[in-house]
This record gives C-alpha cells, structure tokens and sequence, in this order.
C-alpha cells in the first residue's frame, strides 16, 4: 500500500467496521502499525520554490497545524469514510465544529430552524451569539413537520437538528426533514453525536452537514474534547477556511485518541445499546418508575422510526420516578457506582437530573413545552455489567418506598 489514493480505492465498499479500523492511514518510511502523532506546529519545505506553492495552494501539502496535520487530517479521513460523505473537517471541541458550521455558511440576514430539543449550549449559541451578527433562529418542536414547515422563510439557509433527542429520545424523519430543507433552498445539518455513523448515517437520508461532538462516543472513555464536520467538498472547503482563517482546531494529539477510539466504536456502541435496551425494560417494571424514554421500547413513539433509520437504538434513556424532584434527586444520590455527571458516551454510566442542570437554564413554561419534569432522570448507559447498573439503581429507587 503506497499511498492515501490507493489505500482509498482498496477500501472501496468496505463495511464500517473496516472503514473505522483502517481508513484514512498513511505510513510513514519508519513503517509504523499503529496511527503516528505528529506533534508539530510546522513543517519545513524542501525549498523556496516548494514554500511558496504549498502557501499558495498551487501544490498540495502541509504548512502549520492550525489547517494541515497528518494525524488530524487520518481522522478526518476516517470520519469522511464513515459517514459516506466526501470530506470532513475536525475542530476543537463540538461547539467549535457547530460554530465553524454556521460562520462558514451564513452571513447577517440568514435564518436558522433548529428542533427545540437541542444540546442546550447549541441554543446559546444560536441565540445569544449569532443573533448579534444578524443571523436570527426559530426553534419548533422536533417531531412536528408543519412546524417545521412553517417556520421556513426565504432567508432560512440552514436546518439545524439531533435526533435522537436529548433527554427525551424523540426521533426525528430525517428523510423528510431533508425534503422540506430543500424545498426552501436550505442546508440540513445533523448532529450525529448520540448516535454517531456506526448507529446512524444522515448523509443517506438526504442531509447535507453531519456534526459530530467527539468528546462523547467518538472517544468514548472521557478524555479529549474535539468535533468534526463531514459533509460534500464544496462545504467542507469553506468551513476549514473558517478554521484556517479563525484557529478552532483540533489537536493532534486529541485526533490520535480519537482515532484509537474509532477502532472499537461499532463495538462499544452495540454494548452500549444492549445495555441501555436492558435496563429500559427493567425500569419499565419498577413499581417506583412511572415512564421510560427509549426509541428502543416498542411503545415508545419513534421506535418504528428508529428501527428503520438507525441500526441501533444508542446508550441514552430517560425515565420518570413517583413523585417529584425530592424522589428524583434521591434516586440519584443513594447510587453509589453511577458518576453524577451531565457527561455521556463514556464507558462509565451517568446519571443526571435535566430540570436542575442540563436543562436548568430554561424557564418553567419551556421545560413542560419540553417535557423535561421534575421526577424526570436521565441516564447514559455505559459498559459496565447490566446486572450492577440495575442494582446500583434499584437502591436508590427501593429508597422512596
Ligand atoms: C456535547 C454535545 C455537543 C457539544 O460538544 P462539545 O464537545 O462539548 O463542545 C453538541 N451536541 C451534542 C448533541 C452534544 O451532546
């Protein structure tokens, strides 16, 4: 295998697994295995002449880590690979990979519709910040088309939504979604994060933009913060000349973790859902818990959906206990393995309480339009032992009777 556009052809309609194992990798002469980190900031060129073209963009190449760097350029690759689409872009931290989304692609006047169930800093982005730069955001319900439809004008250039959604796993048609976007001459961009490519890939149901927060699954072990944009070239240019030209990137090192984390994503998301779909039917049989949340309950609305669109049903679950918030923070508190974290995607399972922290910036009358009540409990599950899951919160619940 000599070089990226070989290794690229060999790879041609090679499975996911693969795709994550191998893709994107370029040896160096010391014939390393395993993927290089290149620590450096820069690179020195053979000559003036070289120099100059590869400054110039005449002859492609590196020339400072803030836009060109062998290990993050692998993991872009890889993540290119794994979503279908033709590029991808990495960057700092997911909020960076939205932010370089929205600067690259919009200008004052743009209009933005976005699910109303988004990662909470998404609409503080939207809201606070690239309202002060003319671009102005309609939030409508995740699950309703004639929303969606509705809040359309002819200044929307992007759609913006996550499915499935936070805490509550509603989940959104992206196929259709994607009609709609383009029908009014807009882009829709899929934060992928929950799911990642290895449960679900946008890019074949019509999306133009997958994003991805890769602190979560991508890593999967809690480490590094980063995010990525994969998309069609003509996109993927602008936003990494957003990056070159503004400095949200990734660091190399963090692509090498990250990289490391790819090889078993499939792996550990498989575990994750099977740990997750378990323990969503032993909650269901609690007489302490009055409603679960998982697309992957047959009795939860999107899981026909769900079923059709993603290969899995993912690691985050939401449930509601008898009671209030006194019942709910009780639960909580008498775990004893579980972190108390509003982090998820780690081999550790968490467990949060979204009224008072992730969703706790919301005013009452959004957290009913939301859903997110007071007894409601999130959990993201991850590798342990199901049996110990269960019985860490069964102690707590075993509490409020
Ligand atoms: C965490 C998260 C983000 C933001 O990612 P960071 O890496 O924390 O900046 C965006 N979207 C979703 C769905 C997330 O869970």
């Amino acid at each position: 295998m000599s070089d990226a556009s070989d290794l690229a052809k060999a790879l041609q309609g090679a499975g996911i697994d693969t795709l994550a194992v191998r893709a994107g990798q370029v040896r160096s002469a010391e014939g390393e295995h395993s993927e290089a980190l290149y620590l450096t900031s820069s690179y020195v060129f053979a000559s003036a002449a070289e120099a100059a073209a590869r400054f110039s963009g005449d002859e492609p190449g590196n020339v400072y880590s803030r836009y060109t760097n062998p290990t993050v350029r692998t993991l872009e690759q890889r993540i290119a690979a794994m979503e279908g689409t033709e590029s991808a872009v990495a960057t700092a931290s997911g909020m960076a990979a939205i932010l370089s989304t929205c600067m690259a692609l919009l200008q004052a006047g743009d209009h933005i519709v976005c699910s109303r169930s988004v990662f909470g800093t998404t609409t503080v982005l939207f809201n606070k910040y690239l309202a002060r730069f003319g671009v102005q955001t309609s939030f409508v319900d995740a699950t309703d088309f004639e929303g969606w439809q509705a809040a359309m004008t002819a200044k929307t250039k992007l759609v913006f939504v996550e499915t499935p959604s936070n805490p509550l796993c509603d989940v959104v048609d992206i196929e259709r979604l994607a009609d709609i976007t383009h029908r009014a001459g807009a882009l829709l961009v899929v934060d992928n994060c929950f799911c990642t490519p290895a449960l679900q890939k946008p890019i074949d149901f019509g999306a133009d933009l997958i994003v991805h927060s890769a602190t979560k699954y991508i890593d999967g072990q809690g480490r590094c913060l980063g995010g990525l944009v994969a998309g069609a070239n003509k996109y993927i240019d602008e936003v990494l000349g957003f990056i070159r030209s503004s400095g949200p990137t990734m660091s190399a090192f963090n692509a090498w973790v990250f990289l490391k984390g790819l090889e078993t994503l499939r792996l550990r998301m498989d575990a994750h859902s099977t740990n997750a779909l378990a323990l969503a039917h032993w909650l269901q049989s609690q007489p302490q818990v009055s409603k679960v949340y998982y697309a992957g309950l047959p009795n939860h609305p999107g899981h026909a959906l769900a079923a059709k669109q993603q290969r899995g049903f993912g690691g985050v679950l939401s449930f509601e206990v008898v009671g209030g918030r006194e019942q709910a923070w009780q639960t909580i508190d008498a775990t004893q393995i579980l972190s108390l974290t509003a982090n998820l995607g780690d081999a550790k399972t968490t467990i949060v309480h979204p009224a008072t922290t992730t969703h706790g910036r919301l005013s009452a009358e959004q957290k009913v339009e939301a859903g997110i009540t007071e007894n409601l409990i999130r959990i993201a599950v991850g590798l342990e032992d199901i049996d110990d899951i269960q019985k860490d919160i069964a102690g707590g619940l075993s509490s409020l009777s």
